[in-house]
């Protein structure tokens, strides 16, 4: 019988993008003071930059085409980033869905990024104190990151469960299902149709969740409706 439900947090339970938009913000403040570069031009330009769907190296792009040295600065840029004040909202469904499975099941939540990052983003959405667990996996446990089954682990005995016992909610096929499932959770997918992985693919069958749904909010009648776990 399913006792607990754990979430994924970024993509799961707010846009992922809302993040990315408000360290823009905080680094084109940055760069206007640092650099002398309008804000307004910075923040369109790195704004431009995700949108074209880069990742990973936004700054060191948007650096040298400014002809700075990225050596120079990027430190300072990806600082900025980490270290700023999100301002996230959660998707219009996830507060309500959360307070309902809370009287019936316990609530986990697994994520993992910049560790320090990842807890002011629970903050800013209001969700402190909602998981009666909750496994922040930061930079320098990298080796344990999803789609290690480890995170899934330290989880459950944190609440001292089976994995037959708890379900898992996430947005990655890449990461989110193969190591919950080895475990023994039920596995979702919420696939939002503008959601920033919709499109991938899984490299086998073990890394599709068990059930699919399109946002959170048909989510407590699907477990109901899932008795045999
Ligand atoms: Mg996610």
């Amino acid at each position: 019988m399913l006792k607990a439900i754990v979430f994924d947090l970024d993509d799961t339970l707010y846009p992922e993008r809302q993040y990315a938009l408000s360290g823009f913000s905080a680094v084109a403040d940055w760069a206007e003071s640092s650099l002398g570069i309008p804000r307004e031009r910075g923040y369109a330009e790195l704004v431009a930059y995700f949108e074209d769907g880069v990742r990973g190296d936004t700054f060191n792009r948007w650096l040298e085409a400014h002809g700075i040295e990225p050596e120079l600065w990027l430190p300072e840029m990806v600082k900025c980033y980490r270290d700023h004040s999100p301002s996230l909202e959660p998707y219009p469904e996830t507060h309500s869905v959360l307070r309902s499975l809370r009287g019936r099941y316990r609530l986990g939540l697994i994520t993992q990024g910049h560790g320090p990052g990842q807890q002011r983003k629970l903050e800013a959405l209001g969700l402190e104190g909602t998981f009666e667990a909750v496994v922040i996996l930061g930079e320098e446990h990298r080796q344990d990151w999803k789609p290690s089954q480890v995170p899934f682990e330290r989880l459950l005995s944190e609440l001292d469960l089976a994995g037959s016992q708890a379900a898992y909610i996430g947005d990655n096929v890449l990461k989110d299902f193969v190591g919950a499932r080895r475990l023994g959770m039920l596995t979702i997918w919420v696939r939002r149709p503008e959601g920033e992985h919709v499109n991938d693919v899984p490299p086998g069958p073990e890394y599709l969740a068990d059930i699919e749904l399109p946002d959170l909010t048909a989510l407590e009648g699907t477990l109901e409706a899932t008795p045999q776990w």
